[in-house]
């Protein structure tokens, strides 16, 4: 194996692969200066594939109700102090029409698994979406769901889904799930997604309680066989009234390394800087995107619930991380060399 760090983080550029305990050996042996060099490579790969453009996603997030007890969500179903609420069809063309005016050309329905929203309500939403705004893509993070749900979701007019796989690692599943969640099914899900045709995303957090080096080498190892065409990964950010309130929070650095890799391991990605990275520290989103990442998911919720999705303290839903905000954000964007590009920003095909 070779032992030479920036000559292993060519091999990785040039390859798009590596061995698992080649990345375990660059992951465990970086420091401020190499990070630096794989950042620079990410985003030359990065530049081949997407240029210096950013693509934009409106996130609206329909439903803080879950049946879920994820240990490390804020909307998990025992927190009793969430102020529940879910948005009707006519709130969420509302906010489609406000972020199309705004110039979003992608809607991101994400929110808890919220029985509510049967497959009949959701294909009805997904296609009112899609038959006044036939020139934007709609994608759905709503958890995990059956594959005839899926099917008809994707048949109604979704494009996308975004299902982050959280960690690769079964014994580190365990500690962030109770057991009526487990990987096995989420992988299905996953592989049900991509078979059905969507544009898929996986992703994990970094720095959740529990993970090992040897956790995140198994997830670069498990986004590089399943290929989806979208990865999200962000900080794990503690939330008060979880078990794990008082867990350490992932750092910038450590995401802005797996964003890197990630962009190396799959060229062509869509890549958000997410907004745990812009929540972790207010330059996080313009290192995320010179770390390779080219995407920007601001917050296209109502106003009134934006408080009330909390996944993490302190999330960000103001100024760059708002809808609203486009303008800020444009401008962070272009002191860096990026430019907002106003389109449906699509997984590009070699
Ligand atoms: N219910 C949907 C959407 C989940 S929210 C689903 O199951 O996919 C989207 C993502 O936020 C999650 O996949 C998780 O990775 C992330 N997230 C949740 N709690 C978090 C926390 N405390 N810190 C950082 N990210 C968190």
């Amino acid at each position: 194996m070779e032992k030479n760090w920036k000559m292993l983080a060519d091999k990785l550029a040039k390859n798009h692969n590596l061995e698992a305990e080649e990345l375990l050996w660059l992951y465990l042996n970086r420091n401020k200066e190499r990070n630096q060099y794989l950042y620079e490579t990410a985003r030359k790969v990065r530049e081949e594939i997407y240029g210096k453009e950013i693509y934009i996603r409106g996130l609206i997030e329909i439903s803080n109700y879950c049946r879920n007890d994820c240990y490390y969500c804020g909307i998990r179903r025992s927190n009793q102090k969430v102020r529940r609420y879910r948005l009707s069809e006519s709130q969420i063309l509302d906010c489609c029409r406000k972020g199309y005016a705004l110039g979003f050309y992608t809607f991101v329905l994400q929110g808890g698994e919220d029985g509510y929203y049967t497959d009949e309500r959701l294909a009805k939403i997904i296609s009112s979406i899609k038959r006044e705004f036939p020139d934007c893509a709609v994608t759905l993070s709503l958890g995990e769901r059956s594959r005839e749900s899926y099917q008809r979701l994707y048949d109604a007019g979704a494009d996308r889904y975004l299902l982050r796989h959280e960690t690769a690692d079964c014994r580190h599943y365990r500690k962030l799930h109770p057991k009526e969640l487990s990987l096995e099914h989420r992988m299905q899900c996953l592989e049900e997604l991509k078979e059905i045709g969507y544009q898929t995303g996986a992703g994990f957090m970094v720095g959740s309680p529990g993970q090992t080096p040897e956790c995140l080498i198994k997830d670069f190892c498990y986004l590089k066989k399943l290929a989806p065409e979208m990865v999200g990964i962000g900080p794990f950010l503690s939330h008060k009234d979880t078990p794990f309130r008082d867990c350490e929070n992932g750092t910038l650095e450590d995401t802005l390394f797996c964003l890197a890799v990630v962009r190396l391991l799959l060229p062509q990605v869509l890549l958000p800087a997410t907004t745990a990275l812009g929540t972790v520290d207010p330059t996080g989103r313009k290192k995320g995107i010179l770390a390779g990442a080219n995407v920007v998911m601001p917050n296209l919720s109502p106003q009134s619930v934006r408080e009330d999705y909390l996944l993490y303290d302190h999330k960000a839903s103001t100024g760059v991380e708002s809808a609203e905000g486009l303008k800020e954000l444009e401008k962070e964007m272009e002191s860096v060399g990026f430019q907002v590009v106003k389109a449906r920003g699509d997984w590009k095909q070699k």
